[in-house]
């Protein structure tokens, strides 16, 4: 599993012809090696396109309220349950659902993560 994958494409440089040729071996090589690879980022679009086209399946988790309305307030602090949706190939009903209370506790929500630029000072 990569979380925020979108930080170790991006370590790599603009140097498209590089990234391209990174992110084709590594998928070759996890196919040959029958490996899956996981990974997540804040927004779909963060994602390099090249990586995207060779995604299998991509998901989409939401938010919702133990009433099963949505939300869409980060701030918002009912109890909220996180249906996940498989986005493509589409399906139309969650795969599965997670109690948010429970899951947080597994996950520093308050955590700041900074990424420190190359020569900055500590
Ligand atoms: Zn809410």
């Amino acid at each position: 599993m990569i979380t925020e994958m979108q930080l170790y494409l991006n370590s790599l440089g603009v140097n498209t012809k590089r990234l391209h040729k990174f992110i084709g071996e590594v998928v070759a090589q996890s196919r040959k090696r029958d490996v899956d690879i996981f990974y997540d980022s804040q927004r779909y679009t963060d994602i390099h396109p090249r990586l995207r086209v060779q995604t299998d399946r991509a998901f989409l988790p939401r938010k919702f309220h133990i009433d099963g309305s949505a939300c869409s307030l980060d701030r918002c602090k009912k109890s909220h349950t996180i249906k996940l949706f498989q986005h493509d190939p589409f399906e139309r009903d969650p795969i599965l659902t997670l109690r948010a209370d429970v899951a947080g506790q597994l996950y520093d929500s308050n955590e700041i993560i900074i990424c420190k630029k190359e020569g900055a000072k500590t």
